[in-house]
Protein backbone atom coordinates (compact mmCIF):
# COMPACT_ATOMS: atom_id res chain seq x y z
CA UNK A 1 0.00 0.00 0.00
CA UNK A 2 1.36 3.01 -0.71
CA UNK A 3 0.54 6.49 0.33
CA UNK A 4 1.09 9.60 -1.63
CA UNK A 5 -0.10 13.16 -0.21
CA UNK A 6 -2.18 15.64 -2.14
CA UNK A 7 -2.29 18.41 0.07
CA UNK A 8 -2.45 18.28 3.34
CA UNK A 9 -3.68 22.22 4.69
CA UNK A 10 -6.62 23.09 6.14
CA UNK A 11 -9.23 25.32 6.59
CA UNK A 12 -7.65 27.04 3.70
CA UNK A 13 -4.45 26.33 1.85
CA UNK A 14 -0.50 27.70 2.58
CA UNK A 15 1.09 29.07 -0.55
CA UNK A 16 1.02 27.07 -3.59
CA UNK A 17 -0.50 24.85 -1.25
CA UNK A 18 -3.74 22.30 -1.13
CA UNK A 19 -6.20 21.30 1.04
CA UNK A 20 -7.31 17.56 2.09
CA UNK A 21 -6.16 15.18 -0.40
CA UNK A 22 -4.70 11.56 -0.03
CA UNK A 23 -3.81 9.26 -2.91
CA UNK A 24 -3.82 5.85 -1.54
CA UNK A 25 -2.34 3.03 -4.15
CA UNK A 26 -2.86 -0.87 -3.58
CA UNK A 27 -2.00 -3.41 -6.61
CA UNK A 28 -3.61 -1.78 -9.91
CA UNK A 29 -6.14 -0.43 -7.35
CA UNK A 30 -6.34 3.93 -6.55
CA UNK A 31 -8.11 5.77 -4.19
CA UNK A 32 -8.43 9.11 -3.31
CA UNK A 33 -9.31 10.08 0.37
CA UNK A 34 -10.82 13.44 0.10
CA UNK A 35 -10.58 16.06 -2.75
CA UNK A 36 -10.04 19.48 -1.35
CA UNK A 37 -8.85 23.10 -2.87
CA UNK A 38 -6.16 22.13 -4.88
CA UNK A 39 -6.15 18.33 -5.33
CA UNK A 40 -7.24 18.06 -8.50
CA UNK A 41 -4.60 19.89 -10.61
CA UNK A 42 -1.88 17.76 -8.66
CA UNK A 43 -3.91 14.53 -9.24
CA UNK A 44 -3.67 15.20 -13.17
CA UNK A 45 0.04 15.37 -12.57
CA UNK A 46 0.10 11.59 -11.24
CA UNK A 47 -2.69 10.31 -13.01
CA UNK A 48 -6.49 10.38 -14.70
CA UNK A 49 -8.77 10.51 -11.99
CA UNK A 50 -11.41 9.27 -14.30
CA UNK A 51 -8.81 6.13 -14.00
CA UNK A 52 -9.63 6.33 -9.92
CA UNK A 53 -11.67 3.58 -8.49
CA UNK A 54 -13.24 5.27 -6.16
CA UNK A 55 -13.59 8.19 -4.06
CA UNK A 56 -14.03 8.39 -0.21
CA UNK A 57 -14.93 11.96 1.48
CA UNK A 58 -14.29 11.86 5.04
CA UNK A 59 -16.93 14.71 5.85
CA UNK A 60 -18.39 17.75 3.48
CA UNK A 61 -16.29 20.63 4.55
CA UNK A 62 -15.44 22.15 1.79
CA UNK A 63 -11.29 21.88 2.51
CA UNK A 64 -12.09 18.40 1.84
CA UNK A 65 -14.48 17.83 -1.22
CA UNK A 66 -14.50 21.37 -3.38
CA UNK A 67 -12.22 20.15 -5.71
CA UNK A 68 -15.31 17.67 -6.45
CA UNK A 69 -17.41 20.18 -8.11
CA UNK A 70 -14.46 20.68 -10.52
CA UNK A 71 -14.19 17.18 -10.96
CA UNK A 72 -17.30 17.18 -11.88
CA UNK A 73 -17.15 19.17 -15.37
CA UNK A 74 -13.71 16.93 -15.70
CA UNK A 75 -15.51 13.65 -15.65
CA UNK A 76 -18.82 15.34 -17.47
CA UNK A 77 -16.23 15.80 -20.97
CA UNK A 78 -14.56 12.37 -20.77
CA UNK A 79 -18.39 10.86 -19.97
CA UNK A 80 -17.04 8.49 -17.07
CA UNK A 81 -18.42 7.81 -13.67
CA UNK A 82 -17.23 7.42 -10.43
CA UNK A 83 -18.30 6.10 -7.06
CA UNK A 84 -17.78 8.16 -4.63
CA UNK A 85 -18.67 6.97 -0.35
CA UNK A 86 -19.37 10.36 2.17
CA UNK A 87 -21.57 10.57 4.53
CA UNK A 88 -25.28 11.09 3.55
CA UNK A 89 -26.40 14.73 4.86
CA UNK A 90 -28.77 17.34 4.27
CA UNK A 91 -26.48 19.88 3.54
CA UNK A 92 -25.98 22.20 0.33
CA UNK A 93 -22.82 20.64 -0.66
CA UNK A 94 -24.43 16.97 -0.69
CA UNK A 95 -27.09 18.42 -3.01
CA UNK A 96 -24.02 19.94 -5.47
CA UNK A 97 -22.52 16.34 -5.57
CA UNK A 98 -25.48 15.15 -6.61
CA UNK A 99 -24.45 14.15 -10.35
CA UNK A 100 -24.77 11.55 -12.89
CA UNK A 101 -21.15 11.29 -12.87
CA UNK A 102 -20.64 10.69 -9.27
CA UNK A 103 -22.51 7.08 -7.74
CA UNK A 104 -22.95 8.22 -4.49
CA UNK A 105 -22.45 5.45 -1.69
CA UNK A 106 -22.90 6.04 2.50
CA UNK A 107 -19.77 5.33 4.20
CA UNK A 108 -21.13 3.82 6.72
CA UNK A 109 -21.45 0.67 4.55
CA UNK A 110 -18.25 -0.30 4.84
CA UNK A 111 -16.21 -0.45 1.37
CA UNK A 112 -14.21 -3.11 -0.31
CA UNK A 113 -12.20 -3.17 -3.81
CA UNK A 114 -10.73 -6.61 -4.28
CA UNK A 115 -8.94 -6.93 -1.07
CA UNK A 116 -8.98 -3.36 0.07
CA UNK A 117 -11.69 -3.02 2.67
CA UNK A 118 -12.24 0.49 4.14
CA UNK A 119 -13.72 0.64 7.50
CA UNK A 120 -15.10 4.26 8.71
CA UNK A 121 -16.21 5.62 12.46
CA UNK A 122 -18.04 8.57 12.69
CA UNK A 123 -15.71 10.94 14.75
CA UNK A 124 -16.07 14.17 16.88
CA UNK A 125 -16.43 17.08 14.36
CA UNK A 126 -19.26 19.51 14.02
CA UNK A 127 -20.92 17.85 10.50
CA UNK A 128 -21.08 14.18 10.41
CA UNK A 129 -17.57 13.20 9.91
CA UNK A 130 -15.60 9.84 9.42
CA UNK A 131 -12.20 8.72 10.23
CA UNK A 132 -11.01 5.76 7.74
CA UNK A 133 -9.36 2.79 7.82
CA UNK A 134 -8.18 1.06 4.74
CA UNK A 135 -6.40 -2.79 5.16
CA UNK A 136 -4.58 -4.58 2.41
CA UNK A 137 -2.22 -7.54 2.28
CA UNK A 138 -1.58 -7.25 6.01
CA UNK A 139 -1.09 -3.69 5.97
CA UNK A 140 -3.63 -1.32 7.45
CA UNK A 141 -3.09 2.79 7.22
CA UNK A 142 -6.07 4.99 9.70
CA UNK A 143 -6.68 8.33 8.38
CA UNK A 144 -8.50 10.28 11.18
CA UNK A 145 -9.98 13.49 9.01
CA UNK A 146 -11.46 16.58 11.15
CA UNK A 147 -11.54 15.27 14.37
CA UNK A 148 -11.69 16.75 18.13
CA UNK A 149 -10.69 13.80 20.87
CA UNK A 150 -13.42 10.93 20.38
CA UNK A 151 -14.75 8.08 21.94
CA UNK A 152 -13.39 4.37 20.14
CA UNK A 153 -11.02 6.42 18.06
CA UNK A 154 -8.01 4.91 19.99
CA UNK A 155 -9.40 1.07 19.44
CA UNK A 156 -10.38 1.59 15.37
CA UNK A 157 -6.51 2.94 14.93
CA UNK A 158 -5.60 -0.56 17.14
CA UNK A 159 -2.11 -1.57 15.91
CA UNK A 160 -2.21 0.36 12.45
CA UNK A 161 1.83 0.36 10.38
CA UNK A 162 0.45 4.32 9.60
CA UNK A 163 -1.99 6.29 11.51
CA UNK A 164 -2.74 10.14 9.24
CA UNK A 165 -4.13 12.34 12.27
CA UNK A 166 -5.56 15.59 12.61
CA UNK A 167 -2.74 17.76 14.63
CA UNK A 168 -4.36 21.17 13.84
CA UNK A 169 -3.96 23.01 16.55
CA UNK A 170 -0.63 23.49 19.00
CA UNK A 171 -1.63 22.19 22.69
CA UNK A 172 -1.77 25.75 24.03
CA UNK A 173 -4.24 26.76 21.55
CA UNK A 174 -6.51 23.92 21.87
CA UNK A 175 -9.79 23.18 23.85
CA UNK A 176 -12.68 20.39 24.12
CA UNK A 177 -15.00 22.88 21.78
CA UNK A 178 -12.41 23.13 18.70
CA UNK A 179 -12.76 20.60 15.60
CA UNK A 180 -9.78 19.26 15.75
CA UNK A 181 -7.32 17.77 17.63
CA UNK A 182 -3.92 18.83 18.76
CA UNK A 183 -0.81 17.33 17.69
CA UNK A 184 -0.19 16.57 21.39
CA UNK A 185 -3.75 14.67 20.71
CA UNK A 186 -2.85 12.83 18.06
CA UNK A 187 0.69 11.84 19.44
CA UNK A 188 -1.52 10.06 22.42
CA UNK A 189 -3.60 8.37 20.13
CA UNK A 190 -0.86 6.92 18.20
CA UNK A 191 0.91 5.98 21.41
CA UNK A 192 -2.14 4.45 22.91
CA UNK A 193 -3.17 2.35 19.85
CA UNK A 194 -0.10 1.04 19.42
CA UNK A 195 0.59 2.81 15.89
CA UNK A 196 3.98 1.93 14.33
CA UNK A 197 4.64 5.10 12.59
CA UNK A 198 2.14 8.68 13.11
CA UNK A 199 2.20 11.44 10.55
CA UNK A 200 0.53 14.55 11.55
CA UNK A 201 -1.35 16.46 8.86
CA UNK A 202 -4.06 19.45 8.18
CA UNK A 203 -2.46 21.93 8.73
CA UNK A 204 -3.37 25.44 9.01
CA UNK A 205 -1.36 28.78 7.96
CA UNK A 206 -1.63 30.30 11.33
CA UNK A 207 0.78 27.60 12.72
CA UNK A 208 4.42 26.59 12.74
CA UNK A 209 4.19 22.85 11.50
CA UNK A 210 7.95 22.14 13.44
CA UNK A 211 6.48 23.67 16.44
CA UNK A 212 4.06 20.97 16.44
CA UNK A 213 6.12 18.15 15.30
CA UNK A 214 8.39 19.00 18.05
CA UNK A 215 5.14 18.92 20.86
CA UNK A 216 4.29 15.31 19.16
CA UNK A 217 7.66 14.12 19.86
CA UNK A 218 7.69 14.81 23.43
CA UNK A 219 5.02 11.54 23.61
CA UNK A 220 5.60 9.27 20.57
CA UNK A 221 8.00 8.69 17.89
CA UNK A 222 8.72 8.35 14.82
CA UNK A 223 6.40 11.28 13.87
CA UNK A 224 6.56 13.34 10.83
CA UNK A 225 4.54 16.00 8.98
CA UNK A 226 2.89 15.73 6.04
CA UNK A 227 3.99 17.67 2.75
CA UNK A 228 3.39 18.29 -0.72
CA UNK A 229 4.13 15.25 -2.37
CA UNK A 230 5.44 12.69 0.53
CA UNK A 231 5.09 8.98 -0.45
CA UNK A 232 5.06 6.45 2.05
CA UNK A 233 5.52 2.67 1.26
CA UNK A 234 4.12 -0.03 3.81
ZN1 LIG B 1 -10.73 20.30 7.46
ZN1 LIG C 1 -13.89 19.76 8.75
Amino acid sequence: MKLTVLGCSGPYPAANGACSGYLVSAGRRNILLDCGAGVLGRLFALMDPAELDGIVLSHLHADHCADMLVLRYYLERVGKTLPVYLPVTESAMFSMLTSEVFKLHDIKLGISFDDMRIESLRVNHPVPAYAVRLSTAGKSMVYTGDTNLCDGLEAFCAGTDLLLADACFPEALWNENLPHMSAVHAAHLAAGSHAARLVLTHFSPAFDIDSLVREAENVFRPVEAAHLSLRISL
